[in-house]
Order: C-alpha cells, then sequence, then structure tokens
C-alpha cells in the first residue's frame, strides 16, 4: 500500500506538538496573562442550537467584526481556523503544484511544510545580519508566492518597510505578510492590501487575543483574492463556538487585549535587560517572546523541563548575525508572562545553564 501514498509527501513528518503538563509553558507564544473574559462568557453561554446546526459557511459576522476592527469592508477579509489554516489555503490557492515558495529563512517552520504539502516547492532565502529580509534574494527566487513574516518567529525581530514595499512593488506573484505577533510590533502593514492587490495579511487569535484554543485566523487582502482562497478554504470551517469567542473579544474586550499587550511588551523588555545582566544578548523583539542564542539549547532546555519550565530549543538556525554564529544556530525561544512566571523561569534557566557547564567543565 505505500506504493500508493504520494512519493513527495514520503519523508515529511507530522507535527510532533510539545507535549502539555509543564507547571509554566513558555514555548508557544501564546497569551500567558489568559483569555479575554467576554470570549470566555460566551463559550458558556454557548447554545444548543449552536451545537445542533451548521455554522455560518464564512463566517460572516466573524468578518463583519473584523472589517470594522481593521478599518475595511467586510469583503477583504477571510477567516479560518488558526491562521495555518489562512496560509494553507492561500498556498493551494494561489500557487499550483511545482511552483515557487520563496520565504525568509529563519522562520515559522510550518511554512516549507505547507508548501510542500500544497505540491510548491519551498525556497529559502537567508535573513540579513540585521534581521531584514534580502529584497534582491527573494525576488530573483521569481517565486509564485514570497512569504514574509513580521516581526519573525522565532527571531521576534522586524522587518523594514522599506524592504517589505520593495518586494510588494517588485514581485511578480503574490506576497504573504504573516502577521502572527502584529499586535506586539510597533508598525503595520495592513495599509499594503490596498497598495497591491496581490497581497495578503495573514493574523490569528491565538497570540496577543489569547484564543488559541478556538483556532481562530483571518486574512486582509482584495475582495477577488479573498474568494480566490475561500475556494480552498470551502465552507464550514471555523465553529459557531469559535466564532462567537471572537465577535466577544473583538467587540467587548478589545481593552483587555490592549492591557495584556502593554504588560506582555514591558515584560519583554525587562526580560532582556535581565538576560542582558547575565552577558546573554537576545535580539531586539517586537513579538511577546525572545529568542536567547545560547550554546547547547536543548540540554538547557531539558534541564528547564525538569522542573517544569518549558521553552522551546532550536538548534541549526541560519546564523544571521554574530549572535547566533557565537552559539553556532542554537537557541531558546521563550515567551514572556507575568512576573511570578519570568522570576522562576529565570531560576530554571540559570540552574540548567549551571548543570550544563558542570557537565562540560
Ligand atoms: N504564523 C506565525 C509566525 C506563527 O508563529 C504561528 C504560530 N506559532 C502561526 C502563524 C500559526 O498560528 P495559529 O494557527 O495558531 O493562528
Amino acid at each position: 500500500m505505500n506504493d500508493l501514498f504520494r512519493a513527495d509527501y514520503r519523508d515529511l513528518r507530522v507535527y510532533s506538538g510539545d507535549s502539555k503538563g509543564y507547571e509554566i509553558d513558555l514555548s508557544d507564544n501564546t497569551n500567558q496573562w489568559g483569555a479575554p473574559p467576554a470570549a470566555e462568557r460566551a463559550l458558556r453561554a454557548a447554545a444548543e442550537s449552536m451545537l445542533r446546526g451548521y455554522p455560518q459557511p464564512y463566517g460572516e459576522s466573524l468578518k463583519d467584526a473584523l472589517a470594522k476592527h481593521v478599518g475595511v469592508e467586510a469583503d477583504w477579509i477571510v477567516t479560518g481556523t488558526g491562521s495555518d489554516d489562512i496560509l494553507d489555503c492561500a498556498f493551494r490557492a494561489l500557487a499550483k503544484a511545482g511552483d515557487r515558495v520563496a520565504y525568509q529563512s529563519p522562520t515559522f517552520v510550518m511554512i516549507p511544510v505547507f508548501a510542500r504539502t500544497n505540491g510548491l516547492e519551498p525556497i529559502g532565502v537567508q535573513l540579513l545580519d540585521n534581521y531584514d529580509v534580502d529584497v534582491e534574494a527573494m525576488l530573483d527566487v521569481g517565486a509564485q508566492i514570497t512569504y514574509v513574516c513580521t516581526p519573525n518567529n522565532p527571531t521576534g525581530t522586524p522587518l523594514s518597510r522599506r524592504a517589505i514595499e520593495a518586494i510588494v512593488d517588485r514581485a511578480k506573484g503574490f506576497v504573504v505578510l504573516d502577521e502572527a505577533y502584529v499586535d506586539f510590533a510597533r508598525d503595520n502593514f495592513a495599509d499594503l492590501v490596498r497598495r497591491s492587490p496581490r497581497v495578503l495579511i495573514a493574523r490569528t487569535f491565538s497570540k496577543a487575543f489569547g484564543l488559541a484554543g478556538a483556532r481562530i485566523g483571518y486574512g486582509i487582502a482584495s475582495p477577488d483574492l479573498i474568494t480566490e482562497i475561500e475556494k480552498a478554504r470551502g465552507p464550514y470551517k471555523l465553529t459557531a463556538m469559535s466564532e462567537r469567542a471572537a465577535c466577544a473579544a473583538l467587540v467587548q474586550d478589545i481593552g483587555w487585549v490592549k492591557d495584556k499587550v502593554l504588560q506582555a511588551t514591558a515584560a519583554r523588555d525587562w526580560l532582556r535587560d535581565e538576560l542582558a545582566k547575565r552577558e546573554i544578548p537576545a535580539p531586539p523583539s517586537e513579538s511577546n517572546f525572545l529568542l536567547v542564542p545560547i550554546a547547547q539549547a536543548h540540554a538547557i532546555a531539558r534541564h528547564m523541563a525538569e522542573r517544569s519550565v518549558a521553552v522551546r530549543p532550536f538548534a541549526n538556525l541560519p546564523r544571521i548575525d554574530s549572535l547566533l554564529t557565537a552559539t553556532n544556530g542554537e537557541a531558546l525561544r521563550i515567551t514572556v508572562a507575568p512576573q511570578p512566571m519570568m522570576e522562576k523561569m529565570l531560576e530554571a534557566l540559570d540552574a540548567a545553564i549551571a548543570a550544563v557547564r558542570a557537565h562540560a567543565a
């Protein structure tokens, strides 16, 4: 039977999610301050009719609420099951088998996977030393889809407006701009959908909005592009409960979200200072996490896990500047959290570093 499976799927692996159950889980950049209370109330009030009947086919109520939030008409919005779904549908809708996807590297680990599961050829282009995207090298790929992510995961760093606009103006195919962490950043790029009908912006409720478990994402683009993505998406992707929770968060609790974003950015800057005191410099993040270049990242993460603190280790990250060169491309990605959790995390980090160094000595 194995012969019947797609040959180009053979060396793809299913995603091995971080196992849960840690006292402090700072591995996935979710909102450590909680979920919007209005969304929780909406879920508790879920009615029998929401379970029995189908939801709206394309999440129409949420499209309306998002249109107001973003400042566009509702036909400029597509909703999905997390922004994963938006990216996956966009790759499927906007390129045909064999086409190229150019993406900045390092970035969100699922990008080459979504490309390959859709029969596309992913081509990574290393970020520049200042963490900006290499415009000329990206354009040289001649891709059908060019993916950029700002602020970027896992570096946390923003791309420059100059570089993004150059890609939008000069790329011959579509440009997918991933703004999963936009709420923590100084700039956002929603205006670029007016600059070009080939631009799609992907966003999520999983990070600042504290609703990762509800799996809600959305895209912003010109109406013709939205229609193509909705063809690939198909109807009924968003559950009635998730749609209700997202609408409640947008309409009733945007103040809650903004307050938590302020706390997260303050915690991020505090943590960066604390790390600097330990002579561990981190790139300047505009997200709710820090990338911490450090040798033996996996061993350190294992020691921290023994103290029930989860962080995400990376190896072989492209060495985009002296920080990552010094650690041979190894790093930890640490989500920020309320102060008591940050302090416990630092205790675990200090102990883990000491243990790994003692072992090496
Ligand atoms: N884009 C980026 C850059 C991410 O980091 C993530 C999640 N880690 C996603 C998209 C997907 O998020 P979700 O599917 O939860 O919306």
